[in-house]
């Protein structure tokens, strides 16, 4: 299928750039490409400064533009409020599913709207999660474009095994924002497993675990490879341990032994100077038995610290125990009688939706520290469980922490082999993705290339907006669903309109055709459950199906997506989509935030309407004031006005919304109606 790329220089298309393999990391990301003459991948490390780019956004009070990587960590301290870290933990997730974890980060992000995508405030600048991985991955590219001096335009990008539909979507999104045409989403193990020259066979049957620790993240997959298809067999981990936890151990560890003052839990360039002391002795201990060095507190006193091998051990060794649970439980999900029945595509994200059309379902899953269900590399074919032999051919070792020889050892003897870690871990995913790009830039004829989607297959859902449920290039035949529901009480009909395209709005890609999903039986807003499917088979024929799963109510319809479009036709889509991503990407976050606005005024009238009396004048009038503010805000061009509108309406009606829940509460305790 087609391949292209645009110089977006030229406005023309060029077939023989290099296209980067790019591992965006919670704690590092870096950029990897396959070097043309000696066909060997290799990370770039620009100007000397260092292969990783820690995935740190800082930005200035001055309002110049934001600083990435190193430059930007130096701010994590003395300016937290303006520099944002772990990112990657946000990315494609709404309020609700961050729980708990969406405090405490130094940052702040907000809540005035728990089930559309989060946003992130830095002074009075609000970003979404993705405009922060664009931020990020901007810099990757002028770092690539600057060591291998020519335009990069293609990419090829990782994520975890475990990352959802939503998740995905922002990722390619963040990538298109960064100036990259993504040409696929590939799954980190994956990537791993490529790089060290798993898959390049497409003869070669093997199930391999990527065992991946990083700087925060702790992920095990069970891969197997059959047939040229990398499938998720299992994933497991936990989104909140590793590399940081090790150096914290080490921290708490000295402040309880080597008489530290109190200063040093409690002053930021103390506590900065602790971590950093804390991670040096950490890698030192990698390779050597005994560390020793000396803090400085404000008053110029020294304070030695050391730190044996044996002594560091102890420390992480519970840590490390948990990892090695997740593996037990992730080869029981790959190999276990009922582990085939976890390989279930999860895609019903929160997004927003109209009377109209559809609502995507807002039941989550709860998030915890555990991974949701996974989702297999290819999104959706279907899983048969064939007596899979419950041996690993190798057990790959990926991301910094693993050069911990504790963590090397215990890992060798769970799995009852020795882990391979020849590869650099910080490299491998990078590597990974950059051999990817390489096959699919043509350049490596022996592996065999599936046949992929050349454009994005979706529905439109409030605003006029695209819902993409089969992204570009995936392979073919595949098959991705979602669920919808309602937003009007009482509503029987749901109209589905399915789109070709890669613009965000609908109006600017290609119709394919629409149906009314009738004779949904009347209830509430946002309790019918309507599954879109859509089934692309091998000739390229697309079949969408919506059922209403509470009532069996279904309706489908038969398209030829590729019906009647040239080649040239298909480029142009591609090439305008490139054009126009910025002011795509701008208009639909316009269009989402005058949404989240709307649904929030519309809340806190009614609130108000219903508890009038018990509210004071003074809340009222203050209410009414930013109420109006906001519709002010809501009626102009720009999103960052309405965005701190919201923000300034929740931060007021905050306390007195908790003070009428709990009158609301006692009253209905005390058996008064409400
Ligand atoms: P992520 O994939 O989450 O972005 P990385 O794979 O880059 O993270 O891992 C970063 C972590 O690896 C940090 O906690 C860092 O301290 C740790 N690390 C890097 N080198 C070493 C080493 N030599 N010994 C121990 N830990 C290391
Ligand atoms: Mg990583």
């Amino acid at each position: 299928m087609a391949k292209i790329a645009i110089n977006l220089a030229t406005g023309t298309f060029q077939q023989e750039d290099i296209i980067v393999g790019i591992d965006l990391g919670t704690t590092n990301s870096l950029v990897a490409y396959v070097h043309p003459e000696t066909r060997q991948p290799a990370a770039i490390n620009d100007l000397g400064r260092g292969i990783l780019v820690p995935s740190v956004v800082h930005f200035p009070a001055d309002g110049s533009g934001p600083l990435v990587g190193n430059e930007a960590k130096e701010f994590l301290l003395t300016e937290p409020a303006r520099t944002i870290y772990s990112v990657k933990r946000l990315l494609g997730k709404s309020y609700k599913d961050l729980g708990a974890h969406a405090t405490g980060l130094g940052y702040k992000v907000i809540d005035d709207n728990a089930e559309g995508l989060v946003k992130v405030r830095a002074g009075d600048r609000f970003f979404s999660p993705i405009e922060l991985s664009a931020d990020i991955l901007r810099e990757l590219r002028h770092r690539a474009e600057h060591a291998l001096k020519t335009p990069v335009r293609r990419a090829v990008i990782t994520v975890p095994a475990y990352f959802n539909d939503s998740q995905r979507q922002a990722t390619r999104d963040a990538g298109r924002l960064a100036g990259l045409d993504v040409l696929r989403i590939v799954n980190e193990p994956t990537a791993a497993a490529l790089a060290y020259g798993i898959g390049l066979d497409p003869a070669e049957a093997k199930t391999v675990a990527v065992y991946d620790l990083g700087g925060g993240t702790f992920d095990i997959s069970i891969l197997r490879l059959h047939e040229g298809i990398f499938e998720v067999l299992s994933t497991n981990g936990d989104t909140y341990l590793g590399g940081d936890d090790f150096d914290r151990a080490i921290g708490q560890h000295w402040q309880a032994t080597a008489g530290l003052p109190a200063s040093f839990g409690t002053v930021p360039a103390l506590q900065q100077q602790l971590r950093l002391a804390a991670e040096m002795a950490k890698r030192y201990l990698s390779q050597h038995d005994d560390f020793t060095t000396h803090l400085t507190d404000a008053a110029g006193q020294n304070f030695p610290v050391t730190l044996t091998k044996a002594g560091f051990n102890a420390l992480i060794r519970p840590l490390v125990q948990r990892t090695i649970d997740a593996c037990r439980q992730a080869v029981a999900d790959a190999f276990g009688v009922s582990g085939f029945s976890l390989l279930v595509s999860g895609s019903d994200e929160a997004r927003s939706g109209s009377s109209q059309h559809p609502t995507p379902n807002t039941e989550h899953q709860t998030p915890n520290t555990e991974h949701p269900t996974p989702n297999t590399e290819h999104l959706s074919t279907e899983h048969q469980a064939p007596g899979i032999e419950p041996k690993l051919n190798a057990v790959l070792l990926v991301g910094g922490s693993t050069r911990v020889p504790l963590v090397y050892e215990m890992v060798s003897e769970f799995f009852g082999q020795p882990a391979d870690n020849s590869l650099n871990p910080d490299e491998v995913v990078a590597l990974g993705a950059a051999i990817q790009a390489d096959i699919l830039a043509g350049n490596r004829r022996d592996v065999l290339l599936l046949d992929v989607t050349p454009l994005t297959l979706g529905l439109e859902v409030l605003g006029g907006l695209l819902d993409p449920i089969i992204p570009r290039n995936s392979k073919i035949p595949t098959r991705a669903g979602r669920q919808y529901t309602t937003s009007v009480d009482g509503q029987i009909n749901l109209k589905i309109a399915v789109y070709q395209g890669e613009r965000d709005q609908v109006a600017q890609n290609r119709k394919l055709g629409e149906f009314v999903l009738t004779g949904i039986p009347a209830m509430p807003a946002g309790l019918p459950k309507v599954e879109v499917n859509f089934l692309l088979n091998a000739d390229g024929i697309l079949q969408v199906e919506a059922v209403e799963l509470r009532s069996n109510t279904r309706q489908s319809v038969e398209i030829k997506p590729q019906y009647g479009l040239t080649d040239a036709q298909v480029e142009q889509m591609l090439l305008d989509s490139m054009l126009n991503a910025k002011a795509d990407v701008a208009a639909r976050l316009l269009i989402e935030a005058r949404t989240a606005a709307e649904q929030l005024v519309y809340q806190v009238e009614n609130f108000g309407r219903r508890n009038a009396a018990h509210l004071t004048e003074t809340e009222k009038t203050a209410t009414a004031a930013q109420v109006a503010a906001l519709k002010t805000a809501l009626a102009g061009p720009e999103r960052d006005p309405i965005l701190k509108a919201m923000d300034e309406l929740d931060e007021l009606t905050k306390p007195y919304a908790e003070r009428v829940m709990d009158i609301a509460i006692k009253d209905a305790m005390t058996g008064k109606k409400l």
